[in-house]
């Protein structure tokens, strides 16, 4: 984990099928007087064990809250290694009837996601047990984190931010991910976009986003053009090209070109447009 202020630490640019961390996501902790918070809890309940490990390098104050910023497998699936240990789960309330609705299918069936049969071996699906709708704040002893919904539809059902004024840190979750493609399949792209127009002027200097490395405002316009792009010509192109390999051709054409990932926006279109032939 890397250091972003006094307090708070996280996974930053995590490198694409990292063993621990196979969806590369920016899991972090923030750091008070009476204990730590953590943020996001990996994909498996072994990814959640090497995430606390590697938790326990930088602390060893008590775990007080586990924040799930969405119900996305790489950010709520680590939930059971936590729960396990006594630690209560925080939710906007979306978020959690999110994850009851999809949890158990993905669960029982990895290759969906493109894992080995034994990924999510000893998980299970662990919603939080305390939820809010608009906002909550956390006092963790001389430091504040503040959950904040957009009361807006963005990356998924109850896609939350977590700030922390006094670092002036912001973990968006995967509302911004940088230099990679979105998973833009649970997402409502024109309320996405308002979302991002609601961080932007908080100003904030140390953005941590869903996957990639530490981001600025520069990131979250960049992340509008893409979900704007990708909503104009996903469209567009699928009104005539019907077949999935051609269409992902295209649509790689068109959009801002990452390293890899192509296959994330293979499987978005397959999703949005489950007709199309393969
Ligand atoms: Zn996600």
């Amino acid at each position: 984990m890397k250091k972003i202020t006094n307090s708070v630490y996280s996974y930053l640019d995590v490198t694409p099928g990292t063993e621990g961390n196979v969806l590369y996501a920016n899991t972090g902790i923030v750091i008070g007087k009476d204990g730590i918070i953590i943020i996001d809890t990996l994909a498996s309940t072994k990814e959640a064990e090497k995430f606390f490990a590697d938790i326990r390098k930088v602390t060893d104050k008590p775990v007080k809250y586990v924040i799930n910023t969405h119900h996305h497998p790489d950010h709520a699936y680590g939930n059971s290694f936590f729960a396990d240990m006594g630690v209560p789960i925080i939710s906007q309330v979306q978020s959690r009837e999110e994850l009851l609705f999809s949890g158990e299918t993905l669960l029982k069936n990895p290759n969906m996601l493109g894992f080995s049969s034994d990924f999510f071996q000893g998980t299970r699906i662990v919603p939080a047990n305390i939820v809010f709708e608009k906002a909550m704040a956390i006092d963790l002893g001389g430091i504040t984190v503040k959950l904040i919904y957009s009361n807006l539809h963005s990356h998924a059902k109850g896609s939350i931010i977590v700030h922390i004024p006094e670092e002036d840190v912001l973990f968006t979750a995967d509302i911004l991910v940088t230099n990679t493609h979105p998973f833009v399949m649970d997402g409502n792209i024109q309320e996405w976009i308002k979302t991002i127009d609601t961080i932007m002027p908080m100003n904030v200097k140390n953005i941590i986003p869903g996957h990639g490395p530490l981001s600025t405002n520069k990131d979250l316009e960049n992340m509008k053009n893409y979900l704007s792009i990708f909503d104009e010509q996903s469209k567009k192109l699928s009104a005539t090209e019907k077949n999935l390999e051609k269409l992902t051709a295209m649509m790689l054409e068109v959009l801002p070109k990452y390293e890899g990932g192509d296959d994330v926006v293979k499987f978005n279109l397959s999703m949005l447009y489950p007709s199309l032939a393969t």
